[in-house]
């Protein structure tokens, strides 16, 4: 599918639909439907058959989801997008399509706690394997590359040190052997990070975070290659059901329209609040890739317009402590999930990793001291007033 806007900003509003095939609505249209009638039982033959476009069933495709489906695939320049019900159901979809049983995915360490479930089941149900790995040289992962390996599974930033991957060395050495490369986009959104210009093969994302924005909606995205997502589309979406419903589509692309303010005002807050952290003696130490002194600066530069809205942080003390800096907080709110326009924190170790055993979390750096951040879109001097008061009275 081609582009039809140049920049960005604008493809954010009008790609995917035009109002002249929708009786001139400025707003898309919410097809709020479960099924479409044929005009005659040939023209359902033809529908079935694929010889006629034209929708059939909202879990085979619906209008105002299909806007949505083509909006993302320009946003990550692929040539198709497709929609499921969470962020989960595509991670799901995407990694059965690609596996059968017995293969081997090879992922980055540091994953999704969900997604790490996903994988024990896999094993578990299919033994397909997987390892983990740094990813931080060509050689590394040459050497966890197996004959049976179809998937190399990726996250950057990581959750929630911020540590980053080279998108494009990785692509690299997957393509030696032929293997796809799948990358969750969620934390940086298409505005900041587009790992199919990369070379990266599917893309995909929570859209309940950036994309959605509003905190009101749980949903999810995937882009890559035509051929290969006409095939999830038809197996893995169709007949496992993960489906978006066309109320959750419709508010996504109302959230889109203003995803590169928003991200930028995310950013913005998050550098401010890096900058105050970093200085505060209670706080030991500070993630966020946007400087010098996080080691994977240079790949921010290359890869990441800026560095996100996402900080973590280690309180210098014990576990207890950094559950009393969230108690103390008075109006920052306390909860997992991201990208929204309030402020949320949460603990780690015992809400988004508590899943994950407690070596495996060590490895990936989550101490029961860490705090994660993600910046809101309120004044960044109330954030920090309420951060400073929270870490004041420890
Ligand atoms: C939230 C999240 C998911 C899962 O998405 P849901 O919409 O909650 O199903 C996957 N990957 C990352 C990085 C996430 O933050």
């Amino acid at each position: 599918m081609a582009k039809k806007h140049k920049h960005f900003e604008t493809s954010v509003i009008h790609e995917g639909y035009d109002s002249k095939d929708m009786l001139g609505s400025l707003a898309t249209p919410l097809f709020q439907t479960s099924t479409y009638t044929f005009e005659t039982a040939e023209q359902g033959e033809r529908r079935f058959a694929g010889e006629e476009e034209g929708y059939i069933y909202s879990r085979l495709g619906n209008p105002t989801v299909s806007v949505l489906e083509e909006r993302i695939a320009a946003l990550e320049s692929g040539e198709r997008g497709l929609a499921f019900g969470s962020g989960m159901a595509a991670v799901s979809a995407i990694l059965i399509a690609l596996t059968k049983a017995n293969d081997h995915v090879l992922c980055s360490s540091g994953l999704y706690g969900c997604t790490f479930g996903l994988l024990a089941m896999m094993e578990e149900k299919f033994n397909i394997s997987h390892d983990f790995s740094a990813m931080e040289t060509k050689e590394e992962i040459r050497a966890l590359i197996k004959p049976e390996t179809t998937c190399i599974y990726v996250e950057t930033p990581i959750n929630p040190t911020m540590k980053l991957i080279d998108l494009e060395m990785v692509a690299e050495v997957a393509h030696e052997k032929g293997i796809p490369v799948v990358v969750d986009n969620t934390f940086s959104s298409p505005y900041l990070q587009r790992p199919l210009e990369l070379g990266c093969d599917v893309v995909l994302h929570s859209a309940t975070k950036y994309i959605g924005g509003h905190g009101d909606v749980v949903a999810g995205l995937a882009v890559g290659k035509k051929d290969f997502l006409d095939k999830v589309a038809m197996t893995t979406l169709k007949d496992i059901g993960g489906i978006m419903s066309p109320l959750d589509a419709w508010l996504l692309l109302r959230g889109l329209k203003t995803l590169p303010i928003r991200i930028d005002r995310h950013c913005d807050n998050a550098e401010k609040i890096f900058g105050k952290l970093r200085n505060h003696p209670k706080v030991a130490r500070v993630f966020y890739p946007n400087d010098e002194s996080h080691p994977d600066f240079p790949i921010r530069q290359k890869q990441m317009k800026r560095g996100g809205g996402l900080i973590s942080f280690e309180i210098d003390g014990t576990k207890q402590d950094a559950q009393r800096m969230l108690n103390n907080l008075k109006f920052l709110k306390i909860a997992v999930s991201l990208g929204d326009a309030e402020t949320l924190i949460q603990h780690p170790s015992t809400m988004t990793h508590a899943v994950v055993p407690e070596e495996s979390r060590l490895e990936m750096g989550i101490t029961d001291q860490l705090i994660r951040l993600s910046a809101g879109l309120e004044a960044w001097e109330d954030i920090w007033e309420d951060l400073e008061q929270a870490l004041n009275n420890l």
